[in-house]
């Protein structure tokens, strides 16, 4: 069976003192409403990585991610902040390949898969985002722009590094827009996603990755998105920073499984 997984990405919001306490309501919460299937992912910037580890520590179905993190191990890379690093202040899971990484700083396929590899190599799991752009959906490339996503990065890792990776679906047209995927919209694309990766590796793999979707999920069009058969949670930007809604949809991807 597979995970199922709702991440809240901070993104570049929150100071020190808002970041714990988000953190802590978030984990009080899920201490009284869990589920054995369920992990909750918090993803805040890099500087509260350490205080908000702390904070969920003891919290069962709960862990850190960074939102991004340097291919390589060490070395003059002013700024940069590395996967042992990471892992280091407590985090699991990196995020890689959001599409404001991709399209504000220009982070390539090729880049995307060296950061794939290093978090990989040192035990972080990657949830690894893809999504096309509206004008690729427009033009009905959608399906082609995320198989040359997969081609052009973790298709390259081999069956065990795959195994390690968290799927998100982020159409960019719905991030951070209020104009969220339909539900039959991500079902479709999430078991393509799926039927591609039993194409490339084997169905047993693609029946296990857990594939969230990401783009204005809310309270409201969490559950009709996480009752699809192929989408296996969410990650949340925007709702993620208050805690009421991100308990609700905590609640709604828990209902989903009841
Ligand atoms: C995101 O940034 O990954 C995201 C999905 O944002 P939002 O939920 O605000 O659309």
């Amino acid at each position: 069976m597979r995970l199922k997984v709702v991440a809240g990405n901070w993104k570049m919001n929150k100071t020190y003192g808002e970041a714990l306490m988000l953190a802590t309501e978030v984990a009080y919460d899920a201490s009284k409403v869990h589920h054995q299937r369920l992990l909750t992912i918090l993803a805040p910037p890099f500087p509260f990585l350490s205080a908000v580890s702390r904070s969920i520590e003891g919290t069962e179905g709960m862990a850190v991610a960074a939102q991004n993190c340097h291919q390589e191990e060490a070395g003059a890379f002013t700024g940069e902040v590395s996967v042992p690093m990471i892992i280091s202040a407590g985090a699991r899971f990196v995020i890689i390949g959001h599409s404001e990484r991709r399209m504000i700083f220009n982070e390539s396929n090729e880049l995307l898969l060296q950061k794939t590899k290093s978090a990989i190599n040192h035990g972080l799991k990657p949830i690894f985002c893809v999504g096309e752009t509206k004008a690729q959906r427009d033009s009905g490339k959608h399906f082609e722009t995320i198989k040359e996503q997969l081609d052009e990065t973790i298709f390259h890792l081999n069956e065990f590094s795959f195994l390690e990776i968290i799927i998100a679906y982020e159409p960019v047209w719905a991030i951070g827009t209020g104009v969220n995927a339909s539900a039959a919209q991500a079902q479709e694309m999430h078991a393509f996603i799926r039927q591609t990766i039993s194409g490339k590796f084997n169905q047993k793999l693609g029946d296990s990755v857990s594939i969230i979707y990401g783009g204005s999920v809310s309270p409201k069009n969490a559950k009709e998105i996480f009752s699809c058969k192929d989408v296996d949670g969410g990650l949340i930007g925007g709702a993620a920073l208050n805690t009421e809604d991100f308990s609700n949809i905590r609640k709604a991807m828990i209902s989903c499984l009841e």
